[in-house]
């Protein structure tokens, strides 16, 4: 089995480009149809009948910022609520060329083929300076692109990680509405948007690869104590011997870590996205853990807190950004800053004047 990073030319990751728009017939002429808003009434009635053209009309509302774009969105949210909550979700990480795209393409076929609905979104806030999202892009999903059960949505392209994390969310509570009944939220393994998808999914599966030796290839430790499953990737070949090694040092490293509030002991297992081996060993680990946690009612209490988590990183978000654009904010926290860089205030004095001074403009308002 000669896999193409065996290959001499092999040079590592690489960025598949984008689906060039074809010539126009008459570039004379400009046809610009702009599609009207509906009414969140029209949107939540396509959305439960499946209507994937205005699911994907309504999750481009979401991501918008324009504020009556968000009216109308938060309306729908609000209406496809009562119709969500039906599924398995289940974020997937691992850094950069551990074979997400490989994976999710073929975990994604294997659920659809059982029958299930699925839905890929992805959270990647480092989508903004790569200019448009890495992650998502159905291009690197081939087969699982065609399947009409599958609706793959790449990362919304700009924003901080709380406000990128917030539409993720959002979009599932749409995509459940519409009958999706499995969600995977990919996301990439190196930073903290980690603790975002751990926050809005039920099970997290960890992709990993065999021997790069003590640094687990960049993933952190706290990232490695989020997994409730770690999926060893890229076993085949010759690399099947250093997969079953690895699997058990991770297993070993696993076995120091504190005991799960769910009282899950997360599982090892290896797998070749690229050659499809093993894949339902996977899958019957992911069942194992629903099962699980079904019984113990620990499932439930993890929506439930969710929920409550997703409310308060609301909040503080909607504070944070109303503070941040109160007229003249900037300008006197420069001059804070400068105040307190030179000795002449304290910092908590200066908080306090900065947001005395906001307290008294919404007031004024
Ligand atoms: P991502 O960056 O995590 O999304 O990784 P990709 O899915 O793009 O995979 C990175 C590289 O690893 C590609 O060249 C894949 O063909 C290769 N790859 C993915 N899965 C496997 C596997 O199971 N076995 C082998 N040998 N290579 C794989």
């Amino acid at each position: 089995m000669q896999h193409p990073e065996n290959d001499a030319k092999y040079t590592g990751l690489k960025v598949n480009a984008g689906v060039t728009s074809s010539p126009s017939v008459n570039p004379y002429r400009k046809v610009v149809r702009k599609k009207r808003i509906l009414t969140p009434g029209e949107y939540v009635e396509g959305i439960l009948k499946g209507d994937v053209s205005l699911l994907g009309r309504a999750v481009t509302l979401i991501e918008s910022t324009a504020d009556e774009h968000q009216a109308v969105a938060q309306e729908v949210i609000e209406k496809c609520l009562p119709y969500s909550g039906n599924s398995r979700r289940i974020g997937i990480t691992g850094v950069p060329g551990a074979g997400k795209s490989t994976s999710i393409d073929v975990f994604g076929t294997h659920v659809v083929k059982q029958g299930h609905k699925l839905a890929v979104l992805a959270i990647d806030p480092s989508s903004e300076r790569t200019n448009g999202s890495i992650l998502g892009d159905k291009t690197r999903m081939e087969k699982l692109s065609l399947e009409k059960d599958a609706f793959i949505r790449p990362s919304p392209s700009s924003g901080s990680l709380g406000g990128v994390a917030r539409k993720t969310r959002e979009t599932i509570v749409l995509c459940e509405a519409a009958g999706y009944d499995r969600i995977f939220v990919e996301t990439v393994g190196v930073g903290q948007s980690e603790t975002a998808v751990h926050s809005m999914v039920d099970f997290f599966l960890l992709i990993q690869l065999a021997g790069t030796g003590d640094e687990l290839q960049g993933i952190k430790r706290g990232i490695m104590e989020m997994a409730d499953g770690i999926a060893i990737n890229k076993c085949d070949g010759d690399n099947i011997q250093r997969c079953q090694i690895a699997a058990q040092q991770f297993r070993t490293a696993l076995m120091l870590f504190p005991p799960t509030p769910s009282k899950w002991v997360p599982e090892v297992v290896t797998y070749s996205g690229y050659y499809e081996i093993d894949i339902d060993k996977v899958w019957d680990m992911i069942d194992r853990y629903f099962d699980y946690v079904t019984a113990n009612g620990y499932f439930e209490r993890k929506r439930n807190e969710q929920a409550r988590y997703w409310m308060t990183e609301t909040i503080e978000e909607q504070l944070r950004a109303r503070f941040y654009h109160t007229p003249g904010i900037r300008e006197l926290l420069e001059q804070k800053e400068l105040r307190v860089l030179n000795n002449e205030q304290s910092s908590f004095i200066a908080a306090n004047d900065v947001l005395d001074y906001y307290f008294k403009s919404i007031k004024s308002l």
